[in-house]
């Protein structure tokens, strides 16, 4: 930022539940550091199993050129093979393959960390990142951090459901925040902190900031700053999920608009530099713990992700890797590194997240036109800015909407035509079951998944569904 922050973050501390003070490292891998000083210590202290016992030589993946397609004939190779470390202080195969700290491999952590200062820019000095696997083992480090028995976690009033799951076998309470078509209204976030009388203090915000699940809202940029400055009022930590950050693709323009030239009318993507910045740019006082994951920008199945936060922060979440994943697997860590440090590189990394956005743009554009042509009537939306999701308001008749129950009878109607869409109650804190959502008259549709040459016989599908539930009788 121009104002050139680089103070330290403000103390929360005083947040941390009573497991996440009492949490230290583990007290072996603080002999690591006499491995690293001394080069003719002998160590015969950690129990680490000897390399020349894993029976892999290399391992390697044939990947896609960065910004094509791995169905593209020219394909690449990532190939990380035992006792041959790469340039850049890329490790070889038996260090990716060995124990070490809950930070992570070095290679790896170091592009979280590099990325993340390239695009967030963090404006306070004592930031730092820790590995994840992904960002579902991310929050729950992250609620654990603040959250506990008898405390109250803020949320959208639509929410991602592993974390309605992860929260209530844990006694921790859900407290929802009006939603519009940008996001989480920071008004209504104000009003829930100042008329707060609970028997414990609201401590921390879950939000996810860029095509928000299930809704598809994108918070933009003066939306983050009041909903940032609202956090900074209430003394608030935001805890900041972003899976679908880079996945941002701008306005919805009809193909009619366009040239026919498809190459003219993606050619606005945002990239890397183009992208809304992210609650953490904003972040003067170190209170975002911002969840970073591969899953939508690599493969879910790798099981990779990171955590920025001041490091006093990302030190207890390390210190809990310890104790349960230890790191990302080492094999995933490995293609990684080395395809994004080595293979693809900056240059190519933006390339590939030009051509996922590019990819998702397509999608969102014809599955918008769609809905525009055949559900005109029979559903509302917001155009989804980012992301994979579409969020329909059923424009229900006045007799539909007198009936109890009428969602799960939209949602029968919906299966009997073969088509599948998410009923909004199955997002709600409050629970599907409860009185005040279960006929709210929402649904979700992922345009991510099905094969595009199925969407028009997806939601004309959808319009017949619909049809008796909305007409005007
Ligand atoms: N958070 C949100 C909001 C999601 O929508 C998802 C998956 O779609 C996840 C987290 C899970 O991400 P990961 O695969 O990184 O655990
Ligand atoms: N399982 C996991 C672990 C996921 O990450 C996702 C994607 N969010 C899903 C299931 C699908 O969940 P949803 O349709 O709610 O996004």
């Amino acid at each position: 930022g121009a104002e050139a922050e680089t103070g330290r973050s403000v103390d929360l501390s005083e947040y941390f539940t009573e497991a996440t003070k009492r949490r230290k490292n583990s007290p072996l891998k603080t002999l690591g550091k006499y491995m690293r000083a001394d080069p003719t210590l002998v160590s015969l202290g950690a129990g680490l199993p000897h390399p020349d016992t894993f029976p892999f030589a290399s391992i390697g993946a044939t990947v896609a050129q960065a910004g094509t397609s791995v169905t593209d004939a020219a394909a690449g190779r990532v190939e990380v093979a035992v006792g041959r470390a790469a340039a850049g202080g890329i490790e070889e195969l038996g260090r990716f393959l060995q124990y070490s700290d809950g930070r992570g491999v070095a290679s790896y952590a170091r592009f979280a960390r590099e990325h993340t200062e390239r695009i967030h820019g963090p404006r306070y000095s004592d930031w730092d990142v820790v590995v994840s696997q992904g960002n579902t083992d991310a929050f729950g480090k992250a609620l654990a951090l603040f959250c506990q028995h008898g405390d109250t976690l803020i949320v959208d009033e639509w929410t991602y459901p592993a974390v309605i799951e992860t929260v209530g076998p844990m006694g921790i309470a859900l407290a929802p925040v009006a939603m519009d078509g940008g996001g989480m209204v920071p008004e209504a976030l104000d009003r829930l902190c100042a008329g707060w009388d609970g028997a414990r203090p609201l401590r921390a915000a879950y939000l996810i900031p860029t095509a928000q699940n299930p809704t598809g809202a994108t918070m933009d940029l003066a939306r983050k700053r009041a909903i940032y400055a609202v956090a900074q009022r209430h003394n608030l930590v935001l805890i900041e999920d972003d899976p679908y950050y880079y996945l941002q693709f701008g306005p919805y323009r009809a193909a009619a608009e366009c040239s026919g030239d498809p190459d003219a009318r993606y050619a606005a993507l945002p990239g890397l530099a183009g992208l809304i910045p992210s609650l953490l740019s904003l972040d003067t006082d170190g209170r975002v713990v911002r969840l970073d994951s591969f899953s939508k920008i690599l493969a879910p199945g790798l099981r990779c992700g990171w955590v920025t936060a001041p490091r006093y922060m990302t030190d207890k979440i390390q210190f809990h890797n310890e104790t349960s994943i230890q790191q990302p697997s080492g094999v995933s860590q490995a293609l990684v590194s080395r395809l994004l440090n080595e293979q693809w590189g900056a240059a190519g990394w933006e390339r590939h997240l030009v051509q996922t956005q590019r990819d998702y743009a397509v999608r969102r554009d014809l599955f918008v036109e769609l809905c525009h042509r055949h559900l005109r009537g029979a559903a509302e939306f917001v155009v989804p800015r980012a992301g994979m999701f579409l969020w329909l308001r059923v424009l229900l008749s006045a007799r539909a909407r007198a009936r109890r129950g009428v969602m799960q009878e939209v949602f029968d109607a919906m299966i009997a035509h073969h088509v599948l869409l998410v009923p909004g109650h199955m997002f709600s804190p409050l629970g599907s079951a409860d009185d005040r959502v279960r006929d709210q008259p929402y649904i979700r549709a992922a345009f991510s998944y099905a094969p595009v040459d199925a969407f028009e016989t997806a939601i004309t599908r959808l319009a017949r569904a619909l049809e008796p539930f909305v007409r005007e009788e």
